[in-house]
């Protein structure tokens, strides 16, 4: 049967903010409970490598991230990320041979009513069961090649450049 490992990094998708202090920190993976709520019947293990803004991460972060998917077994890979450095992290991975790898993230912390995790977790699970080994960014309903992409930061979305 399929499996997918997912390996979670941090970012707004894990967010969880307190208004008063107008700060936040980045919670629990909370990919597990979108897709148990889904009722997803794929076969799935979680990781978390780290609980970081992608603004924070620096080389040795990326390291450690190609390290743990070269050395995992699996070879349908999933990595919530934060956004801003997304397309870095995913040009780092693309040395990594026969596995599909598709990151994603959010704008919206996956705790808010109206975020887009949920979609953009659908998109990455569905995206990296059919995907050609490779490197992936799924994002606004799109999956881009990270070499390819960037995140628009006015716009608050990705594109291809
Ligand atoms: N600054 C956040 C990050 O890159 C933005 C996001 O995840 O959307 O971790």
């Amino acid at each position: 049967m399929t499996k997918i490992k997912i390996f979670t990094v941090g970012g707004t998708i894990d967010k969880i903010y307190f208004d008063k202090k107008s700060t936040y920190q980045v919670g629990d993976p909370k990919i597990v409970e979108v897709l148990q709520e889904a009722n997803v019947t794929v076969e799935f293990e979680t990781e978390s490598i780290m609980q970081k803004d992608s603004l924070d991460m620096d080389e040795s972060d990326r390291q450690l991230i190609y390290e743990k998917i070269l050395e995992d077994p699996n070879d349908l890979i999933v990595i919530t990320h934060g956004t801003d450095t997304m397309v870095e992290t995913a040009k780092t991975l693309a040395a990594i041979p026969d596995k599909t790898i598709v990151l994603t993230g959010s704008m919206q912390p996956a705790r808010f009513k109206n975020s887009d995790a949920m979609f953009n977790i659908g998109c990455a699970v569905a995206a990296v069961q059919t995907l050609p080994h490779g490197v992936y960014i799924t994002m606004n309903g799109q999956i881009f090649n990270p070499a390819k992409t960037r995140k628009n930061v006015d716009m608050n979305r990705f594109e291809k450049n």
